[in-house]
């Protein structure tokens, strides 16, 4: 329920650089979209590099390894180096591990650096046909591969092992469903093409236990790592979604503002952030 108490407190940029040691920074929505940098990216970056802020970028994008981002940053504007990028998809090789599934025949939706995670991990990337055989279901990114042929071979694919008695590893590093594409337009993402395959096997297996493990945020893992590399002892998240970002930061303790635009926080959200940005200008 609601309680005044604890709702955020309007803020600017400014202010959280005054009361907070350090930064974790969503990608989409807050330094980006589809179409590129957002007007207040680089200034605020070249604020805190003026300041000597510690800041790392955490990102549920499983499409792009940190090497590609830095380019693509670098093409905007935006002089952010590598090891201060944690993606999702740098979870992937992890998890894979972890799981066991070096040789795991896998069905990755995604771009060509989401199948590197995968093999970096020791999976084998199947070709996209009709009949395919899998032991694991990686959907990265909406790009790279046909959305909807991609989520149709891996529905088919999983009811195939399924019903020859096994159980295909699911695996989800992007849980976002939307993601600002540029110009006003909303984009469907990983997470919602995850959330399609989910619904169609609960129709079909009704003990809904065939569902993606999500890496990304509100996982704690990006956190964990974003918190390790600032080595800050009260650092501050800036995100664009309640679901993800806010969620994410406000579990692993962290302070968190919600920067205005793909979510909206008001009194009847479950999710409550610590403070409001109207702006990303420092
Ligand atoms: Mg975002």
């Amino acid at each position: 329920m609601y309680d005044p108490a604890v709702a955020p407190t309007p803020t600017t940029v400014g202010e959280l650089l005054d009361t907070h040691d350090a930064l974790l920074l969503d990608a989409y929505g807050v330094l980006v979209d589809g179409a590129g940098a957002l007007p207040d990216a680089a200034p605020l970056i070249a604020e805190l590099l003026r300041r000597g802020t510690p800041y790392a970028v955490v990102t549920n994008d499983a499409s792009r390894s940190p090497a590609t981002y830095v380019r693509r940053f670098a093409a905007m504007g935006l002089p952010i180096p590598a090891e201060r990028i944690v993606t999702s998809g740098s979870l992937i090789p992890g998890y894979f591990r972890t799981h066991g599934l070096a040789g795991a025949r896998t069905l990755v939706l995604g771009t060509e650096d989401s199948y590197r995670y995968v093999i970096q991990g020791g999976g084998e990337p199947v070709a996209l046909t009709p009949g395919i055989e899998v032991d694991a279901v990686a959907i990265c990114d909406d790009a790279g591969t046909p959305f909807l042929d991609g989520i149709e071979l891996a529905l088919s694919a999983i009811v195939r092992a399924v019903e020859a008695g096994r159980r295909p590893r699911l695996v989800l590093p992007n849980p976002d469903l939307v993601y600002p594409k540029g110009g006003g337009e909303l984009g469907f993402t990983a997470g919602a093409m995850a959330l399609l395959v989910e619904a169609a096997l609960g129709r079909r297996y009704p003990g809904g236990a065939l569902v993606f493990e999500r890496l990304g945020k509100p996982e704690p893992h990006l956190f964990v790592e974003g918190k390790r590399l600032l080595g800050a002892a009260n650092p501050v998240m800036i995100g664009d979604q309640l679901e993800t970002d806010v969620a994410g930061a406000r579990a692993a303790g962290m302070a968190v503002a919600l920067l205005a635009g793909v979510s909206r926080w008001d009194a009847t959200s479950k999710i409550t952030p610590t403070y409001l940005l109207e702006r990303l200008a420092p």
